[in-house]
């Protein structure tokens, strides 16, 4: 079987080459399926809410850092977590809070983040 990718019209005939009604050259129509089987089985990233975001990047920075510590955080590292630069960018500062750090330093695609020292307990 054919299939017009224009009309979508699909045609018997195997031996046929171009569409009777626009010209365009025919798909072959189970190869077609495949592709759409394959599209609609790709899976959606889910969405992950701010809170999420924060709570990733935070624990990230957690294990980055120890106390006192600082360093550059390259966003794009964080993108094993599902994160991308964007939003680890966005919610950067958030997180920091959250893991008891500092942005030093910040641009679109990286910062300077540092763990503050632990802080001493009086007795
Ligand atoms: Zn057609």
């Amino acid at each position: 079987m054919k299939r017009c990718p224009t009309c979508s019209r699909l045609y018997d005939d195997d031996t046929l080459k171009f569409c009777l009604d626009d010209g365009t050259q025919l798909a072959d129509a189970r190869r077609y399926d495949a592709e759409a089987e394959t599209l609609r089985n790709v899976p959606k990233q889910p969405e992950m809410s701010s809170q999420d975001i924060i709570m990733e990047i935070a624990d990230h920075l957690r294990s980055t850092l120890g106390p006192g510590d600082h360093r550059l955080i390259r966003f794009e590292t964080l993108s094993g977590l599902g994160l991308t630069t964007a939003q680890v960018s966005e919610h950067l500062e958030a997180a920091a809070e959250k893991a008891d750090c500092e942005v030093l330093d910040k641009t679109d695609t990286r910062a300077i983040v540092q763990r503050n020292p632990a802080r001493l307990v009086r007795s």
